[in-house]
């Protein structure tokens, strides 16, 4: 899909500076957002990668709203991006925050081959993604090994805390990216949050806006106090049938 290019740096650079993240940007970190853009809608048209296929959308619900979350990672944190799909938030937050260490995970193999694509056509240096169960790498030797475990549209509340939380070290924290029923999600997950070794930190609104729509949506922070039991997490079909 052919898109003007000019055009385009200009409207990213507007939008990061009318929400506020205008100091994450600079020529550098604008052109690795072109040319994420060209092959996120070059590859899209072959897979299905994002629903969002009109540039400027893609600035303000893609790019924008990673923006947000990299606006509140811990400097030189280790995170895990949950169901990263297409790299969202993995791959903007890895431009706009070379300090992290991040690991995109998700169970579609064909998604972390185009994350993987992406990092090196970008030179990304300290990302990975992997196919993977987030409830296997709970189990695994990477379980409580990450300061920060972070998720976009993956999971209910409920389920997303036993996906997420295991994999968070004591002194770390899960970052979700929820929408509209975050309120009801969050309060129907308090069991899970509790037995899991977490407590609610923060919910954090996020606004976001261009010229022609608004976004809202919360980041919901639950910091991890304690270990998380043995027992979890459980096999998927048990996590999504019998939420705690
Ligand atoms: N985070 C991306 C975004 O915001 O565009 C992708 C969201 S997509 C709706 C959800 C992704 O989560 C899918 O790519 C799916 O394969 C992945 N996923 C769901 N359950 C998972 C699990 N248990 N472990 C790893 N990935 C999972």
């Amino acid at each position: 899909m052919q898109f003007d290019e000019k055009q385009f740096k200009s409207r990213l650079t507007k939008v990061f500076d009318r929400n506020g993240f205008s100091s994450m940007l600079n020529m550098e970190r604008t052109e690795k957002f072109l040319a994420l853009t060209k092959i996120l809608l070059e590859e899209n048209e072959k897979y299905n990668l994002t629903a969002i296929k009109e540039p400027n959308k893609i600035i303000l619900n893609h790019y924008a709203d990673c923006a947000a979350l990299a606006d509140v990672l811990p400097k030189g944190a280790r995170v895990a991006d949950i169901g990263c799909g297409a790299g969202f938030p993995t791959l903007p937050v890895a431009i706009l925050r070379p300090d992290l260490k991040i690991l995109g995970v998700d169970s579609t193999a064909k998604r972390i081959a185009y994350v993987n694509m992406v990092k090196d056509e970008l030179s990304l240096g300290e990302v990975e993604a992997i196919t993977a169960r987030a409830e296997d790498l709970g189990k695994s030797e990477l379980r409580e090994s990450f300061d920060i475990v972070t998720a976009r549209a993956v999971a209910a509340m409920r389920v997303l805390t036993e996906l997420c939380l295991p994999l968070v070290k004591i002194g770390g924290q899960m970052i979700a990216m929820k929408g509209k029923n975050a309120e009801f999600e969050l309060a129907e997950s308090k069991k899970a949050i509790s037995i899991l070794g977490g407590k609610l930190a923060a919910t954090h609104m996020i606004r976001l806006s261009d010229d022609d729509e608004e976004i809202i949506h919360p980041l919901i922070v639950i910091d991890k106090k304690a270990k998380t039991p043995p027992a979890y997490p459980r096999a998927y079909a048990q996590i999504s049938k019998k939420p705690l």
